[in-house]
C-alpha cells in the first residue's frame, strides 16, 4: 500500500516489530534435536501475546503460523514432526496481522555448524537484501531493487529463484507491485513515495529451478542444493528508506560470535 499519514507507518511498524520479535523469539530455541512445530507454536503463542494474530495460518489453507523451510526447501515449508540436525540451515518466515494491517519478515539461521559455502550464502543473501533496501528510494524503479539483488548474488555463481517474488505489504499480504529478485536497472514501475513493500530474495546456492513438493505448499530447489531466504518491510522515502522490521532482535539472541 501507500502510506499516506504517520498514523499507518506506526501501525504497520508495529507488526513489523511484532515479527522481527517473533523471529528473535524462535531463534532462542532453533538447536539440533528441535521439532519444527515446537518453533511454530512458540510463535503463534508470541504473536497472540502481542495482541496480534498469526498472518499465515489459514491463509489459502496454510496450516502453519511459520512457514519453516529446511535445507533445500525454499519457502512454504509446513511446521511438522521434522526434527533439525546439526548442519541444517532452516529459513523461518512470519507474518502476523494487527489493527488490520500486516506484518511479514523471514530469516535463515544456520543450526549448530554449518558448511562454510553454505554460511557463504546465508551472509550474501542477507546483504542482497540490504543492498535491495538502499534502492527504496521515490523516483527509483523496481528494477533498481532487483538487479541490486541479482547483480550481487549472481558474482558468487548462486541464482534468484524466478517464480517467488517480493510484493506490496498493507492490509493485504500480497499488494501490488511484484519486487523480482531479478530484473534490470532502470526498469518496471517507479517508486512512489510512501509505497510499502517487502524485499525478499530467495537464492540457491545451484540452479534457479525449484520444484513444488506433493504437500501442495513446500518449494524445494531441484537440485537439491540450499537456498536462502531473508526478508524485511520497507517505505519508499525520498531521502533515506524507512526500514520497519529489523533483524537486530534475531542478533541480539544469536550473539556476535552466530551473527550471520
Ligand atoms: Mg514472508
Ligand atoms: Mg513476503
Amino acid at each position: 500500500m501507500v502510506v499516506t499519514t504517520n498514523e499507518e507507518v506506526e501501525l504497520l511498524r508495529e507488526n513489523a516489530i511484532i515479527v522481527s520479535k517473533t523471529l528473535a523469539e524462535v531463534a532462542k530455541h532453533i538447536a539440533p534435536g528441535v521439532k519444527t512445530i515446537t518453533l511454530d507454536n512458540i510463535a503463534e503463542e508470541f504473536i497472540r501475546s502481542e495482541g496480534a494474530v498469526p498472518g499465515f495460518k489459514g491463509y489459502r489453507g496454510f496450516p502453519g503460523t511459520l512457514c519453516i523451510s529446511v535445507n533445500e526447501e525454499v519457502v512454504h515449508g509446513i511446521p511438522g514432526e521434522r526434527v533439525l540436525k546439526n548442519g541444517d540451515v532452516v529459513s523461518i518466515d512470519c507474518g502476523c496481522i494487527k489493527h488490520g494491517y500486516y506484518g511479514d519478515s523471514a530469516y535463515t539461521f544456520p543450526v549448530g555448524e554449518v558448511k562454510p559455502e553454505v554460511m557463504d550464502l546465508l551472509r550474501r543473501t542477507k546483504e542482497s537484501l540490504f543492498r535491495g533496501l538502499n534502492m527504496a528510494l521515490t523516483g527509483k524503479r523496481v528494477g533498481d531493487i532487483s538487479s541490486a539483488v541479482q547483480d550481487f548474488v549472481e558474482s558468487f555463481g548462486y541464482s534468484v529463484v524466478r517464480e517467488l517474488v517480493g510484493h506490496g505489504l498493507g492490509k493485504q499480504l500480497h499488494e501490488k507491485p511484484d519486487i523480482p529478485n531479478y530484473g534490470r536497472q532502470g526498469a518496471g514501475p517507479k517508486l512512489q513515495e510512501g509505497l510499502v513493500i517487502c524485499i525478499e530474495p530467495m537464492i540457491n546456492l545451484g540452479v534457479k529451478n525449484v520444484v513444488q513438493a506433493s504437500d501442495g505448499w513446500t518449494i524445494r530447489t531441484s537440485d537439491r542444493q540450499p537456498s536462502a531466504h531473508y526478508e524485511l518491510t520497507v517505505v519508499v522515502r525520498k531521502e533515506k528508506p524507512d526500514v520497519l522490521s529489523t533483524f537486530s532482535y534475531i542478533e541480539e539472541v544469536l550473539g556476535p560470535e552466530r551473527i550471520i
